[in-house]
């Protein structure tokens, strides 16, 4: 483990990255997105799960969560999951190209924190079909503010083939 990795905000195994990749590409040339799963380690968030969100009306520039369809499938999930520290800490959206997320996703990053008593973590996996970017943030409220820290950006790596 790296300093870097001391000092972050948000912890995500690499395997999660992965998935929201294939999630991504799957959905080209549309937008997807949805909750991550986890817990809360003092203003820190272990991302350990997440759990997609469906559109009637995919876009291929906007994502946005119902919150209707969210609250069922949360509660859905946490009624069936064995880990009781689990519960939601973010979410997630993709981008079709290699945009990073927009004013409006931090605009909506923001909100949801605002709204939410413990931090946050956010994830926008951007991918061309190729290459994939997953930028990371984090939203918390300090002291009567809601900050937002842009944690760290990866690289994702062409799968290799077996
Ligand atoms: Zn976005």
């Amino acid at each position: 483990m790296t300093r870097a990795d001391l000092d972050a905000k948000v912890e995500i195994a690499v395997n999660i990255i992965a998935e929201l990749n294939d999630a991504a590409k799957t959905a080209l040339p549309y937008e997807t997105g949805g909750l991550l799963i986890g817990w809360r380690d003092g203003d820190r968030v272990v991302v350990r799960r997440w759990l997609r969100l469906g559109t009637s009306h995919p876009r291929t520039n906007r994502f946005e969560i119902d919150t209707k369809e969210a609250t069922m499938v949360l509660k859905h999930y946490l009624r069936t999951t064995p880990e009781p520290l689990e519960g939601y800490v973010g979410a997630w959206h993709t981008h079709p190209a290699l945009a990073p997320p927009s004013e409006t996703d931090f605009e909506t990053f923001t909100a949801s924190a605002a709204a939410t008593q413990g931090p946050l973590a956010f994830i926008v996996l951007a991918t061309n079909g190729g290459s994939s970017t997953a930028h990371i943030a984090w939203a918390g409220h300090q002291g009567a503010h809601v900050a937002i820290r842009r944690e760290r950006t990866i690289t994702v790596e062409r799968a290799r083939s077996a």
